[in-house]
């Protein structure tokens, strides 16, 4: 999944570099979707949510004849979801959702769909262009593991703050309209999107003083550590948890619910030995069970195995959850 042209060009100003995609999360053939036992509804996906689209978004679908411009016209003439900082959810979904999340139905209530989903080729985002942050965020599956949803994890972050400070700013551009029926909600939306079309990430920036400052610093440093691949001296243990075995093989998952790593038996028992010793050391006794450099950074980056030393900057807290 790429950014959003809008939200692609602020995160590229601040990063130097595009955002890029994660391959393992084959969103057209859905990772989550497929397989013996798929976790969520082939006709849903990942898509139970309702996004909080600020009004400039509004405002840009509303003005791309290449959008799926009904349901969010839809959502419009609901007051309960329109608000001049953009399109809300209503409080009886977010309990739904909040209902079916503590159930354990994520991926699997189908009336919870996402009301800019699209049947087409197996199901697609009538909105693509335009996610919000969350959405352009997300990801099942992540190259990096724990690392990678790390850096995706702040850049979500960062985004909902940028979000956030350009509806604001286009309120005050634009000025709150005396009424508000959907036909003058429609034109102030689109009158939004006009005004965040130009705008700059120096601007963004100034808006967003000291607070987007601790944002940008987090989504860089977690940026850059995505791109650093390095091993701690000493390894132990990460915490993970079984959730499929064979006589071959058992899968394991550390930092998400989605995620996992495939292990031989062999290499399930390897992964035992590392115990805090030094690296070099595990790896000489292993002999040719050792794991390749690849297989064993691999290791690190979903959490199955951590840095044993405390003052090491690998060592690393498990990321929050996002949030769907
Ligand atoms: S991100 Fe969503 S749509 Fe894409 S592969 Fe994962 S679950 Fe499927
Ligand atoms: S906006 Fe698009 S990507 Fe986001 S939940 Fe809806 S259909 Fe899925």
């Amino acid at each position: 999944m790429s950014l959003p042209p809008l939200q692609a060009g602020w995160a590229e100003a601040l990063l130097g570099q595009p955002v890029g995609s994660e391959p393992r999360s084959t969103c057209a053939d859905c990772a989550m979707a497929s397989g013996p036992a798929p976790a969520f509804r082939a006709d849903l996906k990942c898509c139970m949510y309702l996004p909080r689209l600020p009004n400039f978004v509004v405002g840009r679908i509303l003005a791309d004849p290449t959008a799926a411009r009904e349901p969010v016209r839809a959502r419009l003439a609901d007051p309960r979801q329109r608000t001049p900082w953009g399109l809300e959810r209503p409080a009886d979904w977010s309990a739904a959702y909040a209902q079916a999340l503590q159930d354990g139905r994520f991926g699997q209530q189908l009336d919870l769909r996402c009301p800019h989903w699209l049947d087409a080729d197996g199901g697609t985002c009538g909105i693509w262009a335009h996610r919000e942050a969350t959405c352009s965020t997300w990801h099942c599956r992540v190259d990096r593991g724990a690392v990678g949803k790390a850096m995706w994890t702040a850049l979500r972050r960062w985004l909902e703050d940028v979000q956030d400070l350009v509806a604001r700013w286009c309120v005050e551009q634009v000025g709150r309209p005396q009424t508000w029926d959907a036909a003058e909600a429609e034109a102030f939306y689109r009158a939004c999107g006009q005004q965040a079309e130009g705008l700059t990430l120096e601007t963004i920036k100034r808006l967003g003083g000291f607070g987007l400052r601790i944002r940008s610093r987090e989504l860089r440093a977690t940026w850059r550590e995505r791109a650093h691949r390095a091993l701690p001296l000493r390894l132990e243990a990460g915490r993970w948890r079984v959730v499929f075995e064979d006589t071959q093989t058992v899968e394991l998952r550390s930092y998400g619910d989605y995620d996992g790593l495939t292990l031989s038996r062999g290499a399930f028992a390897a992964l035992a030995a590392f115990d805090g010793r030094p690296v070099a050391q595990v790896m000489r006794g292993l002999g040719a069970a050792a794991p390749d450099p690849d297989s064993l950074q691999a290791w690190v980056d979903h959490g199955l195995l951590q840095s044993s030393d405390p003052h090491d900057g690998l060592s690393r807290p498990a990321p929050r959850s996002q949030d769907r």
